[in-house]
């Protein structure tokens, strides 16, 4: 176990510490942390909201019964992850 120095606030941390404990900047990004939640539901609304605005019209304009079905699922799982996400 050692020492690191913060590069925000130049305290001396240690580096099994995940965020500086003066200033709380983040040494690492641990799954399950707020941050990496947020990111991972960035990526799930992009994906949901493209089934739903680009998959489902251009399904329906090339009338693709297969691109419809893929554009709801993709919806129906990302609207389903989205709910157990904000339940964390
Ligand atoms: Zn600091």
């Amino acid at each position: 176990m050692g020492l690191v120095q913060c590069p925000d606030c130049s305290r001396e941390v240690s580096d099994q510490a995940v965020s500086c404990p003066q200033c709380g900047y983040p040494f690492r990004a641990v799954p399950g942390e707020p941050e990496f939640h947020a990111h991972r539901k960035r990526v799930l609304i992009g994906c949901t909201i493209l089934c739903a605005v680009v998959g489902l019209p251009a399904g329906i304009a090339l009338e693709q019964p297969w691109v419809i079905i893929l554009s709801l699922v993709g919806i129906a799982v990302g609207g389903f992850k989205l709910r157990r996400l904000r339940g964390n």
